[in-house]
Order: C-alpha cells, then structure tokens, then sequence
C-alpha cells in the first residue's frame, strides 16, 4: 500500500519544490492546485457555481474562468473566501481521494496548500510541513512575478498561521537556507518515508 504524505505550507514556502524533488525520487504526486483549474473547465458545474457566487463576469466570451477577477473578489473578505472554499474544497478533496488511491507508487505526495484548513488529514498518513519565516514567504512569493507583495500578504490571511500549520504537522521542513539544503532534508525525509512504506 502506498504511503500518503500530504505536504502543505503557506503561500511560497516551497510546497512545489519539495513535491518535485520527491518526484524525483520517484513518487507520484496528486497537485490539488492542478485539480482546482482543471475543475473550472469552460461548462463545468463548478464553474457554474463560481458565477451564481462572485459574478457572471469572472466568465469570458470563450466561457474560461477570468482567475484574477475571482481571486480579487474571493480574497476580499474573511466571508467571500469561506464561500469559494465551500465551493471548491469538496470537489478539490473528491478528485484528490480518487487519484490517491489508485496511485501505484510505494510514497505518493498530496501537495496541497490548504491541508490543515480544509481538515484533509483523514486523506494522508502524513503531514509535512514546509515552513519559513514570513518575511520569506513574502519576498520568495512576490520574486516569482506571480503575485505582489500585497497579493502574497492577502492571500496568507486567507490561510492557516504560521503556528497553526506547524502544530498540525508530523514532520516539519525547514526551507529557511538554500534550495541544496532543501534537497539534503528531502533525501532524509524520503529515507525515512520509504522504511515506513515497506
Ligand atoms: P505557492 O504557494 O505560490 O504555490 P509554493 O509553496 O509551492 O508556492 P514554490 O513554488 O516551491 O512554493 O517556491 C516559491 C519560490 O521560491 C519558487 O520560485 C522557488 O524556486 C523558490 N524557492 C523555494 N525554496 C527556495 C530556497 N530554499 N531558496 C531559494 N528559493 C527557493
């Protein structure tokens, strides 16, 4: 049986990157951010429903989910984001059991970033935590030409606190130094993840 390790963190603070270098030691990886737009697909319930919640305009004329519009108006109040949660995590969390079950590999990677948020600790064996210091999060975030540091810091409102995650995790990652050093502990980790999948 394949061990699932859901490994999760705030915005920034390396969840793809330690999904990846897992990968490349040969784990098959369900991407929660993946299912989340392949769900939005142009004519899809959930689609539908985004529309009837923040607006028929977060639609184009090509029926495609306009993303920033929904995330200017999702992440606008405590209220808007709890709704677009409720709207997309159970879906979110339908498709990832799917994929995680059937997965054929002895460790599989759930990198999903509102683990402990949305309570998803009934799909994994265990919780790894990716963790850095805020200020971190914020310049590693803002760095990738993705967000603004504005954006970064409305989007780690949105999500659990540093403390929070940390509490909820089996194991923590520290991604605080360089990415060598991220890829030293993630050897380490699958050292361990790999006696416990025997
Ligand atoms: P998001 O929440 O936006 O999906 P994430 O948690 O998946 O982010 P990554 O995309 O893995 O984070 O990393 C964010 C950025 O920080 C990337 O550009 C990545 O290359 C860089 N990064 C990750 N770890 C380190 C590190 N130890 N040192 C320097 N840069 C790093």
């Amino acid at each position: 049986m394949t061990v699932i390790v859901g490994v999760t963190g705030g915005i920034g603070s390396g969840k793809s990157t330690v999904a990846r270098l897992l990968a490349e030691q040969g784990a098959v990886v369900v991407d929660a951010d993946a299912i989340a737009r392949a769900i939005v697909e142009p004519g899809s319930s959930v689609l539908a429903e985004l529309a009837q919640r923040f607006g028929s305009d977060i639609v184009d004329d090509q029926g495609q989910l306009r993303r920033s519009l929904l995330a200017e108006r999702a992440f606008a109040s405590l209220e808007s984001t709890q709704d677009l949660n409720a709207i997309m995590h159970p879906r979110i969390q339908e498709e990832a059991k799917r994929l995680l079950v059937a997965s054929p590999a002895k460790i599989t990677v759930y990198d999903m970033p509102l683990l402990v948020e949305t309570d998803q600790r009934a799909l994994v064996d265990v919780i790894v935590v990716v963790d850095v210091p805020e200020e971190v999060q914020i310049s590693r975030a803002s760095a990738t030409g993705r967000f603004s540091a504005e954006q970064v810091r409305q989007r780690m409102q949105a999500q659990a606190t540093r403390s929070e995650r940390n509490n909820a995790a089996d194991v923590i990652l520290d991604n605080s130094g360089s990415l060598a050093d991220l890829a030293l502990s993630v050897e380490q980790l699958w050292a361990a993840l790999s006696e416990q999948a025997v």
